[in-house]
């Protein structure tokens, strides 16, 4: 069978089996056993697989078909232009998410913070956290998550990157206490509990609930970092959070209550609001 052949197969039964990109995922998963790229692949009507490459791409196939993520049978997922580890201990990174790293980036350049002192909270695999530090050498990266396992899987991501950060185990701001920041990043989890069970069966049955899990409202992480980052920023700092389409406005009160201005709203790249900025009016030693 040539790749073409073997690829149009396949797209029809993933389709058939509900995998969302299933034209995607086939191209993504032969290109991982062969070693040559998607395009190719698909154009290719000369080459004859062999048997082994066919056999062990039905087992992958078997396996994205059950639910398994893309991701976690590849064992990465590409986030701002570099491949991260990626297994069920974490999110799996997120297009969206890049958008926090451009403005955090674009922040830090246009005001020549050349080295920021940066926080990145529930860090899951580290994406932020590394490409901040990647993308700004100068900078102090310091990246907290209450799992050990997530923090198992960001450790595997920093030696990839070789990434002087810090990366501490511990809820929210406690493995940081006493310490402040000029810049505060989070993607924290923020579906509302009741929505968890209604996700696709490959965020529900095999992403970490505990990444995803946002309590009644899924604003529950919102306040507490609301609340806990003016004792952490810098006079100045900013604060940027990811958030769910349809949360800006709570989001942005939140921030407002807590005494952040110039509060902004963000799109990302499908027209939906996904990060809010907000900077800390002054030192605030109380809490
Ligand atoms: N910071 C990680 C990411 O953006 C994990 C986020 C999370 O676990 N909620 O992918």
């Amino acid at each position: 069978m040539t790749p073409r052949e073997l690829l149009k197969k396949t797209t029809i039964r993933f389709r058939e089996a509900g995998v969302p990109d299933p034209e995607t995922d086939s191209a993504q998963l032969l290109s991982h056993l062969t070693g040559r790229a998607p395009l190719m692949l698909r154009l290719d009507s000369d080459t004859r697989l062999p048997d082994f490459v066919v056999d062990g791409f039905e087992e992958l196939c078997a396996e994205r078909e059950s639910g398994v993520p893309l991701q976690h049978i590849l064992g990465t997922a590409r986030f701002y232009g570099r491949d991260f580890h990626t297994d069920a201990r974490a999110l799996i990174p997120r297009p969206e998410t890049e958008l926090l790293i451009e403005l955090a980036v674009k922040h830090c350049r246009e005001n020549h913070m050349i080295c920021p002192s940066i926080l990145d909270l529930c860090t899951g695999s580290g994406c932020i956290g590394i490409t901040m530090q990647l993308m700004l050498p100068g900078a102090s990266v310091t990246m907290t998550d209450i799992s050990q396992d997530a923090a198992d899987l960001a450790r595997r991501n920093v030696l990839r990157y070789d990434a002087p950060v810090r990366l501490l185990t511990g809820d929210l701001f406690e493995p940081v206490s006493g310490m402040r920041f000029d810049l505060i990043l989070s993607n924290p989890p923020y579906i509302p509990t009741g929505i968890c069970e209604t996700l696709q069966r490959e965020v529900r049955d095999h992403e970490p609930r505990i990444a995803l899990d946002g309590g009644e409202d899924g604003l529950f992480f919102y306040r507490r970092i609301a609340n806990e980052a003016p004792g952490h920023l810098k006079h100045g700092g900013m604060l940027m959070l990811e958030i769910g389409y349809d949360q800006a406005q709570s989001v942005g009160e939140l921030l407002e209550n807590a005494g952040f201005t110039d509060i902004l709203i963000w799109r990302d790249m499908n027209g939906l609001d996904r990060v809010v900025t907000g900077r800390a009016a002054e030192v605030d030693d109380v809490r």
